[in-house]
């Protein structure tokens, strides 16, 4: 008797297991609160997305915001919208959102609600006394955030949304790859230069024309070609620039100079070799070098690999002493940058006008 009991328990619990994986399987976004908040003691953070409550109808028929594709975050007493920080990192396509004042259990007393669309993953951890949420998303959004009482609303906006053109400006090299060298010059550190005096004129930019533009790195990290062609790509930039020293094959001084900017033959638009003169002008009168031309650059990865209309300008040589000086001196990486600026400047409003035809 004892026996057969002890069958049907069995049988039991091994159906109950089955019908608990397929609800789970089939729906991923299940709330599962039943998971006991002591378990966490211990762990150093975990995925929310279990504990996503994807009740989205129950919210927007409750509440004035529409919800779809929206998160609703809430915060506790006491914690307001100033305590709450967010980054969008979107080269590693997440977004992280800081908020002082919640601890470890912070998910299981106020359950995050909305639909997961374009998320990944979301990543919950408690450092310091700060709860760090991390979500992770399938391409590159701009955080969109609503204060609503104590509900932080959050949705994942596509940037030309947001702005009227996207850019994506690359600073060639970072980290263990120094790109040329010469002497103690490195390229990597002079493209950077450049690239974070872009960023100060792109920030005060004055044109009006509501250009969002994103940086494969503003400081000295190696970040792979993948990545910096895949940011353009995934953001279907309007324009793709990439930034680089020249330097001879030899790598000795000597008496060659000049700037080139190298653009993709197989582009049958015409848009990249147009962008890549637009450039080369601008760098000459701007900077009074000597013209390397225009340059076919389908060998380079990051142009032939490109989908949207790629430049990349190699502002002079390192291996000529005399123009070498020149691009380690502030005033003229400020003048490349300014060039550089303009010709993206150029380059969109005559895209504007090609559609126009
Ligand atoms: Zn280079």
């Amino acid at each position: 008797m004892l026996n057969r009991l002890m069958k049907i328990l069995t049988s039991f619990s091994l159906l109950l297991a089955v019908v608990t994986s397929v609800v789970f399987l089939g729906e991923p976004k299940l709330h599962a609160k039943s998971v006991a908040a002591d378990e966490l003691s211990g762990t150093s953070g975990y995925s929310v997305m279990s504990l996503l409550k994807d009740n989205s109808q129950v919210v927007s028929a409750n509440e004035s915001a529409e919800m779809l594709g929206q998160l609703r975050i809430e915060l506790p007493d006491g914690v307001s919208s100033d305590d709450v920080e967010i980054n969008n990192n979107y080269m590693g396509r997440t977004i992280s959102i800081a908020i002082d004042g919640i601890d470890q259990s912070y998910f299981y007393e106020y359950p995050l609600v909305g639909t997961a669309e374009h998320i990944s993953d979301i990543f919950y951890d408690c450092i310091g006394g700060k709860g760090m949420i991390d979500i992770s998303l399938d391409s590159v959004y701009e955080p969109k955030t609503v204060m609503d009482g104590k509900y932080l609303y959050l949705s994942f906006v596509d940037p030309h949304e947001v702005y009227d053109y996207v850019v994506v400006v690359d600073a060639g090299h970072g980290g263990k790859d120094n790109g040329a060298s010469h002497g103690d010059a490195v390229e990597k550190d002079i493209n950077l230069a450049i690239v974070n005096k872009m960023k100060e004129i792109f920030d005060k930019d004055t044109s009006g024309m509501n250009i969002g533009v994103y940086y494969t790195r503003l400081d000295d990290t190696k970040i792979s070609l993948d990545n910096r062609v895949g940011l353009a790509n995934d953001l279907d930039a309007d324009l793709f620039l990439s930034v680089h020293i020249n330097s001879t094959s030899s790598g000795r001084t000597s008496q060659i100079n000049g700037t080139e900017v190298m653009y993709l033959v197989a582009d049958e638009t015409g848009a990249s070799k147009q962008f890549a003169s637009i450039c080369l002008d601008n760098l000459l009168t701007t900077l009074g070098s000597n013209s390397k031309g225009l340059v076919a650059g389908d060998t380079i990865k990051i142009i032939r690999t490109s989908e949207v209309p790629v430049a990349l300008a190699e502002i002079g040589f390192m291996t000529n002493t005399e123009e070498l000086q020149k691009m380690l001196s502030e005033e003229y990486q400020q003048q490349a940058a300014e060039a550089l600026y303009n010709a993206i400047l150029q380059s969109l409003q005559d895209t504007v006008v090609m559609q126009g035809e």
